[in-house]
């Protein structure tokens, strides 16, 4: 039924929408808030966007198409370099050969009014000019220390590249500070990056910087597996008997010492066992991530963003980069004994002892055999021998989900120097 008819309402004329200004008013600051909008509060720096990037990888038939890639910190033109509290002018040189410059990504140009494009492949390098926060008495910084730390820049800083002036994209309007890509400014020869600095008050007393001219490397998936190194498993149980048993102790601290070490053995990614064991060189903890996965996770896309090269380990947030990645060597032999027996399904940890032997710990509760070479308790056993072939395996883990299926496909495919399959033919001693 309509309402019925009102002349007073009728002649009421609506509102005008009112918008908020497009640009604040002169000398307005605006907030630093938690979660900043570049579009909007970068747009004066529409400029500075990085270019689009077509991440083009060569597929397994050979032939090119879209695809992911992977970047990761991998050189130093310049390294890192503490500023110090005083020096304001800094130059730097380094040199590029025609063939450096060869592999820079190829820029393909930018249309009037739009954002530059370009396209990246596999072998490409990228350079960048980085600052970090340090505390006053550092002299040194390592690169895994330099990976893993977040960009900062001074609060007033100058920098040209070849006597371009370039400038930064700061947290105020873009949520972070973010690296400053210098590659379209360098060239074959000698190349020259200056950075000049005004300190303020707190950055003349105990708020410094470093600053390194970085190479990110652009991988491809294969390339970046193949990167990290083996840990031979007797060098891994050595490294669990000296955290179970540390040969120099501070008598005056309170030290708890345990029998026993456990370990998971459970991939924080996936939420089961990993294939194959990963860690960085410099993690102190014993679990690992699975390898095909971490790297996985790692994958720069063709996009609209900055290329990310996050590789903080997920454990500790230490150097996980994929030439620092180690492959745990006696973890490998955890995992192929498991697969062996049957019991990979539930395994989420391992009890190990100084002596290398080790108990699964499964979820659900019941009783594990022991194994290890050298441990007291095989030794007090019976000899027993076992062979167990792929044929062997009960349909519950020939019928494992498709997930780990495919990924057993691709490791098969890219791997050919250490195997953590669950196929192999395997002797207990
Ligand atoms: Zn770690």
């Amino acid at each position: 039924m309509p309402p019925p008819f009102s002349p007073q309402l009728s002649r009421a004329a609506p509102a005008p929408p009112v918008y908020p200004p497009l640009l604040p008013p002169p000398g307005v600051i605006p907030p630093a808030t938690s979660r900043n909008n570049p579009f909007r509060h970068a747009l004066h720096q529409a400029h500075l966007r990085d270019p689009y990037s077509r991440l083009v990888a060569r597929g397994l038939d050979g032939e090119e198409g879209e695809g992911e890639l992977f970047p990761y910190l991998s050189a130093f033109p310049v390294g890192p370099t503490p500023l110090g509290p005083k020096q304001c002018a800094f130059a730097w040189e380094f040199t590029l050969s025609p063939t450096d410059c060869q592999r820079f990504p190829q820029f393909l140009g930018t249309p009037v009014g739009q954002r530059s494009s370009r396209v990246v492949r596999d072998g490409n390098q990228i350079y960048r000019l980085r600052c970090i926060r340090v505390s006053p008495p550092t002299t040194a910084i390592s690169p895994s220390a330099w990976s893993v730390a977040d960009a900062v820049w001074p609060s007033l800083a100058y920098v040209f590249v070849n006597g371009a002036e370039l400038s930064f994209r700061r947290k105020l309007h873009h949520g972070k500070d973010l690296p400053l890509e210098i590659t379209r400014h360098l060239r074959p020869g000698t190349n020259t990056v200056t950075l000049h600095l005004i300190r303020n008050a707190a950055e003349s007393k105990d708020q410094f910087y470093a600053a390194a001219v970085e190479v990110l490397d652009i991988t491809s998936f294969t390339r970046a597996i193949q990167l990290a190194t083996l840990l031979p498993a007797g060098q891994c149980r050595e490294r669990i008997r000296q955290r179970l048993h540390p040969a120099t102790r501070d008598d005056d601290d309170v030290s708890i010492v345990s029998e026993e070490l456990t370990v998971s053995l459970v991939d924080p990614f996936t939420a089961r066992i990993f294939d194959r064991p990963v860690r960085g060189q410099r993690c102190a903890h014993h679990e690992c991530f699975d390898h095909d996965t971490w790297i996985r996770t790692r994958a720069a896309k063709s996009d609209r963003q900055a290329l990310k090269d996050d590789w903080k380990c997920p454990i500790c947030g230490r150097d996980a980069r994929p030439q620092n990645l180690v492959i745990d060597g006696f973890l490998c032999e955890v995992r192929n004994i498991l697969a062996a027996t049957n019991r990979l399904e539930g395994a989420r940890a391992i009890q190990v002892k100084s002596d290398g032997s080790w108990t699964l710990k499964e979820e659900a509760d019941r009783p594990a055999p022991q194994h290890g070479g050298a441990g007291p308790e095989v030794a007090r056993g019976p000899p027993k021998r076992k062979s167990i072939s792929v044929d062997d395996r009960p349909a519950s883990l020939t019928q494992r989900p498709k997930i780990e299926q495919a990924r057993s496909h691709t490791q098969t495919q890219t791997m050919g120097y250490v195997r953590c399959s669950p196929t192999e033919v395997i002797s207990l001693d």
